[in-house]
C-alpha cells in the first residue's frame, strides 16, 4: 500500500519537475513552433500545443502497461502521471483556460494564486520573457493578497 501511494507521488511530482523544465526550456526553446499555439488566440478548439498532452498520455499509458502485469513502481508512476495530467486539465485547460465551461472558477486561496501565477505567464505572447513555468508549485507572491 505505501509502496503504491510513494510512487504515486513519485509519478505526479516529476510530472510537476520535468513539467517546468520542458515548458521553460523546451517548449519556451526549440519547440516553440508548437508551443506557440498556446500562446496565441486558437481558432479551433483544439491547439497543436495539445501533441504534448498526447506524449506525456502515452508514457503514462507505456508505464501502466508495463508495469501492470506485477503493478510494480512503472504502475504506480503511470498512475501519477495520469492523475497529474487529469487535474492540470481540469485546472489548466477547464479552470484558466475555459476551454470546457464545465464550472465557475473556485474562489479557492491555493487555486487564485495557481489561476495568478498562469495568467502571468500568459501576460506575454512571446518566447523569451515568459515567467512561471510550472503549475501546481508557484512562487509564493501569487498567494498574497
Ligand atoms: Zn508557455
Ligand atoms: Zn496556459
Amino acid at each position: 500500500m505505501m509502496y503504491a501511494v510513494v510512487f504515486t507521488l513519485i509519478g505526479f511530482a516529476i510530472m510537476e519537475l520535468s513539467g517546468w523544465f520542458i515548458h521553460k526550456y523546451i517548449m519556451h526553446g526549440p519547440l516553440w513552433s508548437i508551443h506557440k499555439t498556446h500562446h496565441q488566440p486558437s481558432k479551433s478548439f483544439f491547439e497543436l500545443n495539445d501533441l504534448f498532452s498526447l506524449l506525456f498520455g502515452s508514457i503514462a499509458i507505456g508505464l501502466i502497461l508495463t508495469g501492470a502485469e506485477n503493478l510494480d513502481y512503472r504502475f504506480w508512476m503511470g498512475v501519477g502521471i495520469s492523475i497529474y495530467g487529469m487535474l492540470y486539465f481540469i485546472i489548466h485547460d477547464v479552470l484558466v483556460h475555459r476551454r470546457l465551461k464545465w464550472f465557475n472558477r473556485p474562489q479557492n486561496k491555493y487555486l487564485l494564486g495557481i489561476f495568478k501565477a498562469h495568467q502571468d505567464h500568459h501576460a506575454t505572447n512571446k518566447k523569451n520573457d515568459a515567467v512561471s513555468f510550472g503549475l501546481f508549485v508557484v512562487p509564493k507572491k501569487y498567494f498574497k493578497r
